[in-house]
Parts: C-alpha cells; structure tokens; sequence
C-alpha cells in the first residue's frame, strides 16, 4: 500500500474519534466535518482504485516473466540434449514399432512415438531418433546431401552444339541417345524399342567430352546435374553409395534430366581381389551406381552421360549392353577437327589475315584445350607487343611455346594407343 494511503486513513481514523461522542452516535458533528470527511473518504476511494490499476499492471507483468523464464527454461533444455540420431525407416512393424536403420547402418526394432502422423512414417521416411532408446522422436524432411544437391546446375550453359567442333559424328551419337529419347520419347514407343539410358565419352584429356555435355543440357529442357567421379568416392562405409543413391533421387526428382558424371573411372575400375579397405568402399559405390543404372525406369526422363580419360581400367559390368549403351569416343582431332576447333576460337578474336592451314600443320596431336591455350596464349603475345590486333606471327609464336611446354611435360601428350 503506497504512504498515501496510509495518512489517509489515520486522518479518518482521528477526525473519527475526534468527533465520536461516547455513546457511540454523532451530536455535534458540524457541517464543515461532514464535508471534510467526505472529501477524504472520496480521495480514499481515488487512492484505492489507483492501487487497483497498479496491481493490476503488476501482475500482468508478472506474468509476462513467468512465460519468459518457461520459454527460456525450455531453451535450456534443449541447449542441454543430447544430439538426436538421423536415420531411415525400413520397415514400420505396427502403430507403436518400426525397424530403424541408424546412420551408421546398423539395424535396430524400435518404439514410435505416438504424437507422430502414422501416414508419414514410411519405409524410407528419414527420422530423428533418441540416442538411447532409438526411439523415433520426429520425422524429417527428406534432404541430399550438399555435394549432390550443389551438383544440380541452376544456370543453363550457354555452350552450343556449334562450339564443339570437329565432332560432328559424335555430336550426332550423342544426341541420338540423349536429346531424342528426352524430346520426343514417342518415336521410341512407335518403333518398340527401348531408348539408351546414357553413353559414355572415351578420349584423351581435353578434346571436348565436357563441352559436348554442356551442349546436350543447353539444346533439352533438361535439369543438367554434373558430378566428378571422385566427389562420390569417399572415406566412410556406405557414404558413396548413399551419395549415388541421393544422386539418382535428386535426378528422378528434377527429371527430365541429365546426370553427367566425369572421371567415372574414379569410381568405375575394374574390382579386384586383394584390395583394401579404400577399395572395397568405392566398388560398393560402383556397385550402388549399376543398381542405379539397373533399377529406374528407362522412360522416366533421367539420363546419364558419364566421361573417362581411362577406358582402359573401367569395370566391364559398366560396359555391358544396358547400362552405357553407347561408348562414344572423343580422338585428338585429326586436321580437320583441329581447323574446326581453330575457327571456333580464333572466330571471336581480332585477327589480320591468318592462314588457318599453316597452324594446322603446325599442331599436329594437340587436344581442343590445347588448341584454345594456343589463341590465348597468340593474344597475350599481341597484348605484351602494345597491340590489338592479333598476326599470323604471333599464332605461331604461341604454337611453339605451346609446343615447347608440352616437350617439357607440362602439358602432356595423351598416349592416344589408349583410345583406338
Ligand atoms: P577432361 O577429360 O580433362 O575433363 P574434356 O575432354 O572434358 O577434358 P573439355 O573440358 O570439354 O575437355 O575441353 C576443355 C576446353 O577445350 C573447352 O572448354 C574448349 O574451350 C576446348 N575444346 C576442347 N575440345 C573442343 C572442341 N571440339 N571444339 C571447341 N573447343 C574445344
């Protein structure tokens, strides 16, 4: 009670007494009393509601803290939890049990918790679960891992099929197998037969298998989703395979769509038998990758260009009949491919009367990427002379520089025997 208060009352209080004769009645009250009293009892009664409100605000604060200390009492508690583990339902038994398989593979039976929604606990639902018990305490959205989902190209390239030159054949093959069923699937169902699930590029580094995919992904509406072969081989059991298995989900997801994987040697050589642990993790990944390749449906839009500059070590299960349908190789460009491939790049730069047969002759085994450091390399020479436009003298200049590196073994010569 505030001090205002209490004088209020203790003046009552004596003018009460005051004024009160002994028999309890009030003989000489005057007028003035009367109205004095009536004031202070007016007051009072301004005081006590003022109280009123104040207590009021009080409580309504006090309870503003109460929910604020719950809610960071709650915070604690789960600051204090122990981590939950991630893992995929198998198979759900009935409405109280399920059979768990636990990130690190290891099967378990285990107890449901009875909040959840029965209609989202699925055979391969992914699920928290309680670090003791294993119990399943929440479902999770499904996820890829960031590798696989950072894989998935947003921007289109912008490579077009008259940037890869010298290839025209292979060009073809490849949109035969690729474009086509993805275009226009119906052909394929016309004739009766089935359309090739993927190819796979064969060639020397640098002669354009990459190009030819960026191609194929801008000419189809298609989700383009790159990954290295190298990427998907990993250190922890079971990682690859589920990478590929979240790879080709990510695919079916998006489809149409292209898978390209490159360097699939890292991951598609041949099994052998004495081989470490390292070994046998990346041929579960192969193997996962030809279940893959096995499993989805030819027509559902998903297809496969894979790319190795080793042919010659890749596993013959990847080879058969039904998986890379079509192995397409991708040579050194012989002398029109490499007057090709020298249009292309010398096209888009300022030049003064080039005699593209004389460089040809002078290139002889050099690789499209070789071809391309070439004309950089003639316009570096121009720039260092102070000029803008680029001389027959220079292209040449930049050959035997080129050619000088590749002698001294920085860019390597391909053993082309490899690809014949
Ligand atoms: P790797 O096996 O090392 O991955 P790759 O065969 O995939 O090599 P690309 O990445 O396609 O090689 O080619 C490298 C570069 O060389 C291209 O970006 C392009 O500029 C040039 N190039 C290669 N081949 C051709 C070609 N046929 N036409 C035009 N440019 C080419």
């Amino acid at each position: 009670m505030s001090s205002l208060g209490v004088g209020r009352t203790e003046q009552l209080s004596t003018m009460g007494s005051d004024v009160e004769s002994k028999d309890g009645k009030l003989p000489n009250t005057s007028e003035d009393d009367l109205r004095e009293l009536e004031e202070a009892y007016a007051a009072l009664r301004d005081e006590s509601q003022q109280l009123i409100n104040e207590r009021t605000t009080l409580e309504a604060e006090v309870r503003t803290l109460r929910k604020r200390i719950e809610r960071l009492d709650e915070n604690v508690n789960l600051l204090k939890m122990p981590p939950l583990i991630v893992g995929h339902i198998q198979d759900v038994l009935d409405h109280e049990r399920a059979i768990v398989r636990s990130s690190n593979g290891t099967v378990f039976q285990v107890s449901l918790n009875q909040r959840l929604d029965p209609d989202a606990l699925k055979p391969g639902t992914r699920v928290a679960l309680n670090q003791d018990s294993l119990s399943v305490i929440e479902v999770l959205h499904e996820a890829w891992d960031p590798m696989v989902s950072g894989a998935e190209m947003v921007e289109k390239p912008t490579i077009s099929y008259d940037d890869v030159a010298g290839l025209d054949e292979q060009v073809e093959s490849v949109r035969e197998a690729i474009e086509l069923p993805l275009t226009k699937p119906e052909l394929f169902e016309k004739v009766g037969i089935v359309p090739p699930k993927g190819v796979l590029l064969v060639g020397p580094p640098g002669c354009g298998k990459t190009l030819l995919a960026k191609a194929v992904a801008n000419h189809t509406d298609a989700t383009f989703i790159r990954m290295v072969g190298s990427e998907l081989a990993q250190k922890y059991i079971g990682e690859g395979g589920r990478m590929v298995r979240e790879l080709f989900s990510l695919a079916k997801e998006k489809s149409p769509s292209i898978i390209f994987l490159d360097e699939i040697d890292a991951i598609g050589a041949k099994r052998l038998d004495g081989s470490t642990s390292g070994d046998r993790e990346v041929q579960r990944t192969l193997m996962q990758l030809l279940a893959e390749l096995d499993g989805f449906d030819v027509l559902n839009d998903v297809k496969i260009i894979a790319a190795t500059n080793r042919p010659d070590i890749l596993d013959d299960a990847l080879l058969r009949p039904g998986r890379f349908d079509r192995v397409i190789k991708i040579p050194i460009p012989d002398d029109a491919s490499r007057k090709a491939i020298l249009s292309v790049h010398l096209a888009s730069m300022n030049t003064k009367k080039i005699s593209i047969g004389r460089i040809v002759e002078r290139t002889k085994g050099f690789s499209g990427a070789d071809l391309k450091a070439t004309c950089v390399e003639a316009g570096m020479i121009t720039i260092r002379a102070g000029r803008s436009v680029v001389t027959q003298q220079d292209i040449l200049d930049a050959v035997s520089r080129l050619d000088k590196k590749r002698s001294q073994g920085t860019t390597q010569r391909s053993p082309e025997a490899l690809y014949s």
